[in-house]
C-alpha cells in the first residue's frame, strides 16, 4: 500500500481564473477515482478525482453557481462552478453532509494517492488498476467505509 501525508491545513485551491478560492479546514475523509460515465463527461477526461470532505469544513468565496442532474447511481447530484471560467470546484448529493472537491483544483496536488477506484465497469481500457488496490464495479454499497479505512491507513491517521 502506497502511503502519503496530508499537507498542513488548511488545504487551498481555486478555479482557473482565480475568482473563486477555497480553504479546507479539516483533513479529507477519503480520496478516490471515479470511472463512471458522468465523471468522464463532466471532466471531459478518463475519470473524476474526488477528494471527500465534510461540507461544514469548507470555506469558499461567494459567487459559485450550481446545476443539478441525476447521476448514474440514480441520485440527484449538484455541481458548483465558477461563473467566469466554468471550472467545477465541487459536487455532491443533495442533502448529504459530505462533498467531493474536484482534486485537480488544489494548489498542491503532489501528495494525492487514491485509496481506490469506483465504477470500474466503465473505466477506460488503458486504465490499469493494480491487484492490491481497492476497486468496485459500480457504487460502493458500504457508504465508502472500506475506502475511508484504507485512506486512514495510507495517511497515518490509524
Ligand atoms: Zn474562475
Ligand atoms: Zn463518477
Amino acid at each position: 500500500m502506497q502511503k502519503t501525508a496530508i499537507p498542513p491545513l488548511p488545504l487551498t485551491g481555486g478555479c482557473q481564473c482565480g475568482r473563486i478560492r477555497y480553504r479546507m479546514l479539516a483533513a479529507p475523509l477519503v480520496f478516490y477515482l471515479c470511472h463512471c460515465t458522468e465523471c468522464q463527461r463532466h471532466t471531459s477526461s478518463a475519470f473524476g478525482e474526488s477528494l471527500r470532505f465534510k461540507r461544514e469544513d469548507m470555506e469558499v468565496d461567494p459567487g459559485l453557481v450550481s446545476v443539478s442532474r441525476m447521476s448514474e447511481s440514480g441520485k440527484e447530484r449538484q455541481g458548483w462552478f465558477c461563473p467566469d471560467c466554468g471550472v467545477r470546484i465541487w459536487h455532491g448529493t443533495n442533502g448529504s453532509p459530505e462533498i467531493n472537491i474536484k482534486a485537480g483544483t488544489l494548489d498542491d496536488t503532489s501528495w494525492l494517492v487514491p485509496a481506490g477506484h469506483i465504477w470500474c465497469r466503465s473505466r477506460q481500457p488503458f486504465m490499469r488498476i493494480a491487484e492490491d488496490e481497492l476497486s468496485y464495479d459500480a457504487q460502493p454499497t458500504d457508504g465508502y467505509e472500506a475506502l475511508k479505512l484504507r485512506w486512514s491507513e495510507m495517511t497515518g491517521a490509524l
